[in-house]
């Protein structure tokens, strides 16, 4: 195995570990009782289903069945491997792990991310330097203290400035012995025409670094000072920089997100940094690109509503439509805020101060009802336009899961453009799609374990008898006494029980030891879904009646018996079937006494 971790490693990451706040990081988490509660990350759903449980160490979500260890959880989020799982775990807490075996490709592309991060680090560095030089950064200087910039800004932004002139980084970087091919990868100097030599990317630009959540620099953005075109140059796309993942600002704006639970949303460097000098520091910044599912997973993290903070011009409305669907999908809570002709976030702050951006994020329409309003706008109401508004909408309206959402929407169109709500629903319907039936509080109907349609009584208890067994495991001994566990009839469920007591320690069951035994995903998911503790508890005379009761219907001869009469009802021995149904009394009146 080229990527072995030796057991002893791994234990120690997961003792080390705390799931809370590594999926904290991912997944906005509320306290509720010993659990904490979200809203799941693999399934689309409105009420929280996704449950963490700092006791135990592991997470279910009663939506979709997803569960397991924090293992599990990093996998399946980051579509990643075991070992890159166990790996990021020790990154983060500082566990120094044997140097991975990798393939000479691996091994390549592995430390060409690391040294791109590496050689980016320099470049800010020397960005940052040249902005503060008295002769060099001087001109930068000033037409940032004329934005109203503060130096506290320029600091915790790590604001920086490329000189004028062609290879400044470039030389800068050779003589500190970085090679060259690894500072062109990075997309920090870019090869001439005839292929003899390097320029800088960036010249005669403020620089801001793009960072993402592990705080690595992975790109950068340039304002131009002067005329020259184009006003804003960014980092090509590299291994470590992908623009569609990344939201500017968010590796330092997220607790004050987090905290209150809103995100603005803004187009550029300046809006998010002058909003943030202003002290509205829920702030994040697309780079130049539309929001993609990626970009809400993140806002969906750290927040549960999303302001876009649009100018004027048509291209940011145009911006807003497109990810309308995503929000509506993701259900984010998204407001659009437009500001007035001619202003952008950065000048309206400036002008108006924070408490006029706060005025009007309250008064913000919601996005479904900008959309409709900004269509009206196109279209205009005369007939022809009120037909081409309610077709145009009709895709958007088709991804609202929420049948109450769904009619509020449609009234509010209807009362728009003074159409019978009626009409505008009965063409709607035509277009809608199913909502997503797996949005429901389920605790056991999780795929990993069959469904719960046809499922016998003996399945279902003995879900329950694991389920006691690893949530109240007082009743271990009793469970081990009776017997119960070897008449089975689901043997994956027997095996996991047989487990569940054999490795016990003292009076408790240690989950993450469960956990780090079952090799298989599936089983993880078993065993998350039926530790997670149930809000009613447990008590020992319910448990004994459960065994109790397991006992009865699992009982050998009393199987045997019904088989028989369900044989002797097939083939219309009613006489048979009479004789069984009294013996089968008798029996029951033996039990009792
Ligand atoms: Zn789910």
């Amino acid at each position: 195995m080229a990527n072995y971790i030796p057991d002893e490693k791994v234990s120690q990451v997961r003792n080390r570990a705390d799931i809370v706040d590594i999926i904290s990081e991912v997944v906005r988490l509320k306290k509720t009782g010993k659990n904490y509660l979200g809203l799941c990350p693999f399934h689309t759903e409105k009420t929280p289903s996704f449950t963490v449980s700092p006791d135990k160490q592991i997470f279910h979500c009663f939506g979709c069945g997803e569960g397991g260890d924090v293992f599990s959880f990093l996998m399946k989020y980051g579509n990643g491997a075991f070992p890159d799982a166990v790996r990021q775990v020790a990154r983060r807490y500082g566990i120094d792990l044997p140097a991975r075996a990798l393939t000479p490709e691996q091994k390549k592309r592995l430390s060409q991310r690391e040294e791109m991060a590496k050689v980016n680090q320099r470049a800010m560095a020397f960005y940052s330097h040249s902005l503060k030089n008295k002769t060099i950064g001087v001109k930068a200087l000033s037409y940032l203290r004329d934005r109203g910039i503060t130096d506290e800004t320029i600091e915790a932004f790590d604001i920086g400035f490329a000189p004028d002139g062609w290879r400044h980084l470039g030389d800068h970087l050779k003589k500190a012995g970085v090679a060259a091919g690894i500072v062109q990868s990075a997309g920090l100097i870019v090869q001439n025409k005839r292929q003899n030599g390097y320029y800088d990317r960036f010249r005669n630009r403020i620089i801001f670094p793009i960072f993402d959540l592990g705080d690595r620099v992975v790109g950068f953005g340039g304002r131009v000072i002067g005329a020259d075109e184009p006003k804003y140059l960014n980092s090509p796309e590299t291994a470590i920089y992908n623009k569609r993942r990344i939201l500017y600002g968010l590796n330092r704006t997220r607790p004050a997100c987090r905290r209150s639970g809103v995100i603005h949303i803004v187009e550029g460097y300046f809006d998010l940094i002058t909003l943030y000098q202003h002290g509205i520091e829920n702030t994040a910044a697309t780079l130049g690109t539309a929001l993609t599912e990626d970009h809400l997973r993140l806002i969906k993290a750290y927040a549960e509503r999303a302001v876009l903070v649009f100018d004027a011009d048509q291209a940011g409305m145009k911006a807003a439509l497109r990810g309308s669907g995503l929000f509506l999908k993701a259900g984010i809570d998204a407001r659009v805020l437009v500001l007035p002709d001619g202003q952008d976030p950065d000048s309206f702050v400036r002008e108006s101060g924070a408490p006029a951006f706060e005025a009007a994020v309250k008064k913000a329409p919601g996005i479904v009802e900008f959309i409709i309003d900004a269509a009206i706008h196109r279209y205009g109401k005369s007939v022809e336009g009120k037909v081409r508004v309610i077709s145009e909408l009709e895709p958007m309206f088709a991804t609202i899961d929420d049948p109450v959402a769904r009619s509020l929407y449609i009234r509010l169109l209807s009362e728009r453009i003074e159409v019978d709500e009626r009409a505008i629903r009965e063409k709607m319907t035509r277009a809608s799609v199913p909502v997503d039936r797996r949005d429901r509080r389920e605790p056991f109907a999780e795929p990993g374990l069959k469904g719960d349609r046809g499922v016998s009584r003996a399945f279902k208890l003995e879900k329950l008898i694991v389920a006691m067994l690893l949530q109240y495991p007082e009743m271990i001994p009793d469970v081990e006494k009776s017997g119960i566990i070897d008449r089975f009839s689901d043997l994956e469920l027997q095996a996991l029980g047989r487990s569940v007591i054999e490795n016990r320690h003292g009076s408790g069951v240690d989950i993450s030891d469960l956990m780090e035994k079952s090799d298989k995903p599936e089983l993880k998911k078993t065993i998350a879904a039926l530790a997670i503790g149930r809000d009613d508890g447990w008590s020992r005379k319910g448990c004994l009646q459960l065994i109790e009761q397991y006992q009865k219907i699992s009982d050998p001869d009393r199987r045997q018996i019904i088989a028989k009469i369900k044989a002797a009802e097939a083939a219309g021995d009613h006489e048979t079937v009479a004789r069984l149904l009294q013996l089968q009394q008798a029996r029951g009146q033996r039990q009792k006494t």
